[in-house]
């Protein structure tokens, strides 16, 4: 079963923080039970997967991978857990991120780092690294991540899995721990784009739990649009993302698959996304921006982490939040609390949000051109552990291909397209229009047949 094969690996991957093994074992137990006795099941029902742990599970802790929220149990399941569990869907375990999400390579987590199964010495990319690390080493079937910037995407393009973000509003948030609530998305990920399909059944929908929910990109079963032709389809290669930074290898990578489109009878065609430059500054803004003030609920008085010592009330604040946050995520909230700031919020926040429009406008115009467009995942393959942690610029140009599509709310796929010579796994992106995840899934099967 799936434990043997995470007590092989696991000590040297460390993707979970969590394991639900008796539970599991339980459900799994019973599925047997009433498969045997000629019950019909879901098509996924017994299938392992791994939860990101800022998906909240009833009675199993979620701590988002930070000291702040070390001891937290949730009284109940985000919407999507309990979706996953109508399924017959088995949670295995809670596996490691980025605190609260913020980051690149996991190494920001308050609990372990967590490694590339390709090169142990490599990260497997963040911040939903534990999801895309478990599944590359078979410690899952499946996963959830969440992404809002980036995060199923870039550690699924380092990993060589398949992670989709969908369309804002596809998936319900509610029970997701919130970082940006304008950008963030809980996505699937798995191992093909068949198994991704299958899970996206599962987990989109209105919630009347999450207002910006809507059941547009709901399909009862995503398999129904795997083998929509790609011929006749316009794919777009947006010259901006092909640009400086991003290394030969990856962009040969890209455009060798690209050229896969042409021979399947697509037409590739340029197009381009002029913002793109400015979209890490715009979504460093925003993201911060709102993280500053969701973050604030996590002051020491009704759950997470409390300081021993204090004199007043704004002294266990202040202590609580200094203790119980890591750097990266300080570091968020002071940039988003300045943003937003009387005096700096028309020069920044304002000008973040006038920047969403125009990006919004561009991207319709290309999808005016063609139907989804190709671009690299992530500039680089996975880096060395430790390489970029003193340098948090450097982690950000990880997300410079990611971003822009959580900016406009869009959907994008990540899928493996060749290896680089040290023999690490090269991510390409599919964007789409809003709700085009059946596109995008169909394009990306046709690439892997
Ligand atoms: N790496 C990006 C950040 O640190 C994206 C994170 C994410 O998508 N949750 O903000």
């Amino acid at each position: 079963d799936i434990y043997a094969q995470i007590d092989a690996v696991e000590g040297q991957v460390d993707a979970y923080l969590t394991l639900c093994r008796e539970d599991a074992l339980a459900q799994a137990a019973e599925i047997d039970r009433r498969r045997a006795a000629g019950e019909k099941l879901p098509p996924l029902a017994g299938v392992p997967i791994a939860v990101k742990d800022n998906i909240c599970t009833e009675g199993v802790s979620t701590t988002c991978a930070s000291k702040m929220l070390e001891n937290f149990v949730p009284p109940y399941s985000a919407t999507v857990v309990d979706k996953l569990r109508q399924a017959g869907l088995i949670t295995i375990g809670k596996v490691n991120m980025d605190e609260f999400a913020m980051g690149s390579s996991c190494e920001n987590s308050h609990f372990k780092k967590t490694k590339n199964p390709h090169d142990l010495t490599r990260v497997p990319g963040g911040s939903s690294g534990g999801s895309a690390a478990a599944l590359a080493a078979c410690e899952a079937t499946l996963a959830l991540g969440s992404d809002t910037g980036g995060s199923i995407r870039q550690p699924a393009a380092f990993c060589g899995v398949v992670g989709l973000k969908p369309t804002y509003g596809a998936v319900s948030r509610y029970g997701l721990v919130a970082f940006a609530s304008s950008l963030d998305q809980i996505g699937p990920m798995g191992r093909s784009c068949e198994d991704v399909a299958m899970l996206l059944s599962v987990i989109t929908g209105k919630d009347e739990l999450d207002a910006t929910s809507t059941d547009c990109a709901h399909r009862d079963d995503y398999r129904a649009y795997l083998d929509q032709d790609v011929a006749g389809m316009r794919v777009g290669l947006p010259k901006e993302y092909f640009g400086e930074g991003v290394s030969q290898e990856v962009q040969s990578a890209v455009l060798a698959a690209a050229d896969t489109y042409r021979r399947l009878g697509a037409e590739v065609v340029e197009v381009s996304i002029p913002s793109t430059a400015h979209a890490l500054s715009a979504y460093y803004i925003i993201s911060s921006a709102e993280a500053s003030s969701n973050l604030a609920r996590f002051d020491g008085v009704k759950y997470g982490y409390r300081a021993k010592e204090y004199e007043s009330l704004t002294d266990m604040y202040v202590n609580s939040r200094t203790e119980g946050f890591g750097d990266e995520v300080k570091r968020r909230i002071m940039l988003g609390t300045y943003v937003l700031s009387s005096g700096y919020f028309d020069a920044y926040y304002k000008k973040g949000k006038a920047f969403q429009r125009q990006l919004c406008c561009e991207f319709e115009q290309a999808f005016a051109q063609c139907d989804f467009l190709i671009t690299p995942t992530v500039p680089t393959t996975a880096f060395k552990l430790g390489e970029n942690v003193d340098d948090p610029v450097a982690m950000y140009k990880s997300d410079i291909c990611t971003v822009t599509v959580n900016i406009a709310g869009l959907p994008a796929l990540s899928m493996p397209c060749g290896k680089d010579a040290a023999g690490l796994p090269i991510g390409m992106q599919l964007i789409g229009p809003k709700f085009g995840e059946d596109k995008l899934l169909s394009a990306g099967h046709a690439y892997e047949k």
